[in-house]
């Protein structure tokens, strides 16, 4: 069955405002184990220079190796962000997720907005998904937002 397309699902993951991060210390009301990474998908993930650095040190490689390999520019957003590869699910997602094992490969090493995302205790992805599986009656069923 098509996902609704009325949910506001952010297309672009970019850090937030330090006041806003104090709100995500509850114990969030959803479980990214379960998810199969619909928010490492968004179309732009902005990632800062520290971030990059921080891969490059994780994967042994320079900086401008890390850079090529794994970011790419934005113009339109004049943003440095993740590069993508195909996905099953969901057309796109990052280079740095495993398409099989639905995870990332770089979780400690992984960008600052990954780490905030999704800033709320909730997950409006996450609860979109468990309705779906609820409504497949299949626990693995993977949700997208297309019609
Ligand atoms: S979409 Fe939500 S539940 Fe899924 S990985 Fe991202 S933050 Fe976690
Ligand atoms: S670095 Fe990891 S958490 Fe961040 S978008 Fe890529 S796969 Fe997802």
């Amino acid at each position: 069955m098509p996902a609704t397309n009325k949910r506001v699902i952010p297309i672009k993951l970019v850090s937030v405002a330090p006041a806003k991060k104090k709100k995500a210390k509850k114990k969030p009301a959803y479980d990214c184990r379960k998810c199969p990474g619909y928010c490492c998908s968004y179309p732009l993930i902005e990632v800062t220079k520290r971030d990059v650095a921080r891969l490059a040190k994780h994967f042994g490689l320079t900086y401008e190796q890390t850079e090529k390999r794994y970011t790419r520019y934005d113009k339109s957003e004049k943003a440095i962000a993740l590069r993508r590869q195909k996905d099953r699910h969901y057309g796109h997602i990052c280079k740095m997720f495993d398409t099989r094992k639905r995870q990332c490969t770089v979780y400690e090493a992984r960008p600052g907005v990954c780490r905030d995302y999704p800033v709320a205790k909730t997950c409006g992805y996450y609860d979109f998904l468990l309705f779906e599986r609820d409504q497949q009656e299949d626990k693995k069923f993977v949700a997208t937002t297309n019609s």
